[in-house]
């Protein structure tokens, strides 16, 4: 089975034909069925960076929030992180950054 490119999930996310989601619901049910099937699968947060220069109301890294000093954590931290979850028997993580130049796509596909 094969993921969808950049480009044909672009096309099916501007769809405005009814039937056409309809279908498409019904494929990305099947899909998730073949892969999770009734299993419920979490995904342990790893923080690796909170600044950011955005001002999302909800967020705790918000540009504006001044009680929250933002941090990166450096390679030796990273691995730490990444250790001390799968010791705890986590095996799929979710990798968390602000939107900042300190974490820009170069720092993301490294870490
Ligand atoms: S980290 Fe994400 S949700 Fe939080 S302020 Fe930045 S862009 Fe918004």
């Amino acid at each position: 089975m094969m993921g969808l490119t950049p480009e044909e999930t672009a096309v099916l996310l501007n769809n405005t034909n009814e039937d056409l989601w309809q279908e498409t619901y019904a494929v990305a049910r099947e899909i998730k069925q073949a892969i999770y099937g009734n299993r419920i699968v979490l995904f342990a947060p790893l923080y690796i960076s909170s600044p950011c220069i955005n001002d999302c109301l909800y967020c705790g890294f918000r540009h504006s929030n001044s009680q929250v000093k933002g941090k990166t954590l450096n390679w030796d931290q990273l691995e730490k992180e990444v250790q001390a979850l799968v010791g705890k028997g986590h095996k799929r993580l979710i990798v968390v950054y602000g939107e900042h130049p300190v974490s820009n796509i170069d720092f993301m596909c490294k870490s």
